[in-house]
């Protein structure tokens, strides 16, 4: 029985080195990375299709790539090759079989059972712990009309900080801040700048702007999270709609002046916003290249596209 935010306690979790049930996955108090969010994450998702019943993971194998990769960011030593953690979340997912559309959430994790900051594990006093756990996913954000979103007050964490790249568990207080914020003052979601002013990404997503038909996104230099969905999209905008990508620094004005403006990431998928901080996007409805590359994405996604069948991991 699901609790009321859809989290099936019953479902299987993969937790120290054992599918075990979610409701028994539970960690110690002083657990390192509970103290101090010294953990990376990733946030992968699958599409179910209704039609071959099936269910497709899109791009297993880069989410693992950049969560193999940024756990050297903060001394994280995982023991799984990234085949062996795409094996294991299949074989999750297998014995969950859901018949809808999932979410999976992996965790990477210092799990010393000690008290101070330090990330080294010497002699074994701050291991490093793998958790995956899944869940049914509806809509992150409503995606059937455009957003209102809002430039947050909060400013984004740098990469001298807590580096956004990691998709670190504790720089997520950041992204908290800028989302609870916004939907207390009516918004949708937000979008943060760094300390100079200049645009990064939403709370929780990439984020595009059309200038004159040309795409513009923030360049992976500016505190972003290099996210999956925004090189699909890239990868997409080149190959089906043959136009040309810039990655380049984006002024806070230039939110309020272009065209269209659209989020991307795996639970925001392509989401278009209308309007910013009271004004209009363009002419504050949904953009034509927004509303293309969302439904090449919705096809992409769910395996039913052939040229790009190569990002979808099927389960079953
Ligand atoms: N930026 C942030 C801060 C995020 O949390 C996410 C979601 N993972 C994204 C961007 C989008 O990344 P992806 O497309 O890899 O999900």
């Amino acid at each position: 029985m699901p609790t009321k935010e859809g989290i099936d306690l019953d479902s299987i979790a993969y937790f120290n080195e054992k599918f075990i049930p979610l409701r028994e996955a539970s960690l110690n108090l002083m657990t390192h990375a509970f103290q101090y969010g010294t953990g990376i994450f990733e946030g992968i998702k699958g599409y179910w299709n209704p039609d071959e019943k099936q269910l497709y993971i899109f791009r297993l194998k880069e989410h693992y790539e950049r969560l193999s990769r940024n756990s050297r960011l903060i001394r994280l030593e995982l023991n799984k090759s990234v085949d062996e953690l795409c094996q294991l979340t299949l074989e999750l997912m297998k014995r969950n079989n859901p018949s809808c559309d999932m979410y999976i959430r992996p965790n990477v994790y210092k799990s010393g059972i000690i008290v101070g900051p330090s990330l080294i594990n010497k002699n074994g006093s701050n291991p490093t712990a793998l958790s995956i756990c899944t869940l049914p996913m509806g809509e992150y954000v409503d995606i059937s009309k455009g957003l209102h979103v809002c430039v947050s007050s909060w400013t984004r964490v740098e990469d001298n900080a807590i580096p956004p790249r990691g998709k670190i568990q504790g720089s997520y207080v950041n992204t908290a801040l800028a989302k609870t914020d916004a939907l207390l003052n009516g918004f949708d979601d937000s979008i943060v700048l760094s300390r100079d002013g200049h645009v990064c990404e939403g709370s929780a997503m990439n984020i595009f702007i059309v200038r004159n038909g040309k795409l513009i996104t923030t360049q992976v230099s500016d505190n972003i999270l290099e996210g999956i969905t925004r090189d699909s999209v890239i990868e997409l905008t080149k190959k089906e709609l043959n136009l040309d990508v810039v990655e380049r620094q984006i002024d806070r004005t230039e939110l309020y002046t272009c065209d269209e403006i659209f989020f991307c990431g795996t639970a925001a998928q392509v989401s278009p916003v209308t309007m910013i901080d009271h004004r209009p996007v363009g002419n504050g409805k949904v953009g034509p290249i927004s509303k293309q590359l969302q439904d090449i994405y919705f096809d992409v996604v769910k395996g039913k596209n052939p040229k790009y069948k190569k990002w979808c991991t099927p389960v079953f």
